[in-house]
């Protein structure tokens, strides 16, 4: 009847589940999501997506849905009106701010929400409180990859397109489990390595699916990537097959970078990685021989001490090569969350504006000033990182915190709970009472994709739009009505309609958008930053110049930082990341039963060897002590994983979550936790 065909609709949407940026339309009766459906024009994924994209979207009617705000009442919550929870907030904000002043409170946006709901978030923490106090999670994974790219070639954005890395004659995989954490981008490399004659070097500790297509497959000890980079640099150098022409016209610093990498001899590299040298001999002449080579990297080399270093390491060698500025070349570090790359890009960091302006450049925090008619600090502001020691110090005593799980996600999360359990007042805003929920003075209930109107940047730097196919549920509201909201009782005068006002204001304000507009974006129409003020965009970056005073990239000589060490008891090195099948720490995907039937649970990976000496079986139930923490878990024998080097999936929202192991050391430069560097000992609980 024509009453069912209209509750039938087709909506057009971004995936929320990776970088890679997929979008499709999507069907829908009333609430019921009938099927997911992929479009040629989609231009990250035409026709295709992977399990989480097709079927994990029925947690927007899970059970557990937030749909009412919660005000805590000693240690339980009750239900409440938004009024009265919007009253609260801005007592107790107002209250906090006037006692000890602006930088005592601290914003935490998300790289789940939309880029227009990061853009309000820094704006409520810059424009009405007045503190930089304002970060996301690219914190905990990517930040790193963005500064080894500032360093050398001035975007922190993948170079190019995913289509040109399809296009290369030489990939090069490093710490990325490709194949399950971008699946519809791995499936590209896959057919260009089959088809094409691509090649592909792979660089992890762990034997995933993309070392076992590689044809050169490289294990080196933990923390030590920089070492082989280096070294295979240095060789390129020595051979004198470093790219002349580029390096002359493009680049600066090239005599003190050849000098810093007289350490790094093959002899050197091969003792402290374990590599031998006459395979970082091939990789050298392999990235020689390519015209075109592309880097892919992502957690395996960001979470560790050096990681930003590793990731400069990256740059210099593609630098050093001439692989940047042409199809089929270039950098890509790949964002995990869907809108890591957007939630940073629109300003939701303590030392940059949206477009990645510096605070502490005049001329900009003027503009902003004038347009939001406040005083901003001049001073960057705390990391999430520092946030949570900031709390324990005392000088933190307020947090509104949106869609991150940071009680969860971040390391050492015991100490974080203790920081948590210590603020004078504290937000969470989230579609479920997640684990940071549980700390909360209140819970907001927000509204995910489906049911509201915004934009998502991938991996490749493009935005796309998304569009509402579902009332928000209960009572719940999209996180930019509700900060809009908060502001607006705070004393702003915000008055957006819809979020493409938002955009229009941050296209005002940031070159790197001045280009962006709703109506460009339209359906399936898509940009990639830069985008100039008449449309035109950046598909791939560095064309003629990079985006220094004198237009030209420069080599950054950086050094090997050991990787962590620990007491010998602790004698297994815990390895961590993804699964195919789930998102992140597991709190939308363990929602929906489309997948949680496929894989319900988390367990440990342990090598052949460590099951033999240890008696382990599958489904031994181990305990894991780091010195931080323990963790329950059963045990999965397989020779992915080689001698005492263990594998802990990071999708486990209970006992087995990866971070009661993991501790409070950082990439020293960017303040990212060193999850890849733990250590842990184990105890046999129960034989299967
Ligand atoms: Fe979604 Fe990533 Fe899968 Fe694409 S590859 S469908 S963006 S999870």
């Amino acid at each position: 009847s024509a009453m069912r065909e209209d509750r039938i609709k087709k909506t057009k949407t971004v995936c929320t589940y990776c970088g890679v940026g997929c979008s499709f339309d999507v069907w829908t009766k009333d609430r019921e999501i009938l099927k997911v459906e992929p479009q040629i024009d989609a231009p990250a994924n035409g026709i295709s997506t992977c399990v989480k994209g097709k079927f994990g979207w029925d947690y927007v009617n899970s059970e557990e849905r937030l749909t009412k705000p919660l005000i805590r009442e000693g240690d339980s919550f009750r239900e409440a009106e938004w009024e009265e929870a919007f009253n609260l907030i801005t007592s107790k904000f107002l209250g906090i701010k006037k006692t000890h002043g602006p930088d005592s409170m601290a914003f935490i946006s998300s790289s789940k929400c939309t880029n227009e709901e990061s853009y309000l978030m820094q704006k409520l923490a810059r424009g009405v409180i007045g503190t930089n106090n304002v970060d996301n999670c690219s914190r905990y994974c990517q930040t790193p990859a963005t500064v080894g790219l500032f360093r050398t070639v001035g975007y922190g954005g993948d170079s190019g397109s995913i289509t040109d890395i399809e296009q290369s004659e030489l990939v090069l995989v490093v710490g990325s489990n490709t194949s399950e954490s971008h699946p519809v981008l791995a499936t590209r490399v896959k057919r260009s390595h089959k088809l094409k004659g691509q090649k592909l070097i792979v660089a992890d500790l762990r034997k995933h699916e993309m070392a076992d297509r590689a044809d050169i497959f490289i294990q080196p000890k933990s923390g030590t990537d920089i070492v082989w980079l280096s070294a295979i640099t240095k060789y390129i150098v020595d051979q004198g097959w470093e790219d002349k022409t580029f390096l002359k016209n493009r680049v600066n610093g090239l005599q003190e970078y050849i000098n810093s990498l007289a350490t790094y001899t093959l002899e050197y590299a091969a003792d402290v990685t374990g590599i031998p040298k006459e395979v970082l001999i091939q990789m050298a002449e392999s990235i020689h021989k390519a015209e075109t080579v592309c880097v892919l990297w992502a957690m395996g080399v960001t979470q560790h001490v050096g990681g930003s270093d590793t990731s400069t390491a990256i740059s210099n060698l593609l630098l050093i090569t001439g692989n940047y500025g042409k199809p089929g070349a270039g950098s890509y570090p790949l964002r995990g969350h869907n809108n890591v790359q957007g939630a940073s890009d629109f300003g939701s960091m303590p030392d940059r504006f949206p477009g990645y302006e510096k605070i502490t450049d005049d001329q900009v925090r003027a503009k902003y000033e004038k347009s939001w008619g406040v005083k901003i600090p001049a001073e960057p502001g705390l990391n999430n990182h520092d946030m949570v020691s900031g709390i324990h110090e005392g000088k933190v005593k307020a947090m509104y915190l949106k869609g991150e799980d940071m009680g969860l996600v971040d390391s050492n999360i015991n100490y974080v709970h203790e920081a948590f359990e210590k603020l004078d007042f504290f937000v969470v805003q989230d579609i479920f009472f997640s684990k940071t929920a549980q700390f909360a003075d209140v819970v907001l209930p927000a509204s995910p994709s489906l049911e509201k109107e915004g934009t998502f940047t991938n991996t490749e730097r493009r935005i796309q739009r998304l569009y509402q196919a579902l009332e928000p549920l209960g009572e719940s509201k999209p996180d930019w009505q509700i900060i809009m909201e908060i502001a607006n009782r705070l004393g702003a005068d915000w008055d957006y309609a819809h979020p493409g006002d938002i955009m229009d204001e941050a296209a005002s304000l940031s070159p790197l958008y001045a280009g962006v507009s709703y109506e460009r974006l339209e359906g399936y129409k898509s940009l990639q930053w830069p985008v100039a003020k008449d449309g035109v965009d950046s598909p791939l970056l560095f064309l003629d110049e990079f985006p220094f005073p004198d237009g030209k990239a420069r080599l950054y000589p950086v050094e090997w930082t050991e990787p962590l060490q620990f007491d010998k008891e602790y004698d297994l090195h815990v390895n961590n990341g993804r699964l195919l099948e789930h998102f992140h720490e597991g709190n939308m995907t363990y929602k929906s039963e489309g997948i949680t039937s496929k894989t319900p649970s988390v367990f440990l990976e342990v090598s052949p060897e460590l099951a033999a000496e240890r008696g382990l079986e599958n489904g031994t139930l181990v305990r894991l002590t780091s010195p931080y923490g323990s963790v329950k878990v059963e045990c999965h024998i397989t020779d992915r994983v080689r001698g005492k080097e263990v594998y802990l999936p990071m999708n486990d929202p209970d006992e087995g979550a990866i971070n009661y192991l993991t501790s409070s050391h950082a990439d020293k430069d960017t303040d990212t936790p060193a999850y890849k560097e733990i250590s842990a000992k184990m105890e046999i609980l129960k034989v299967k």
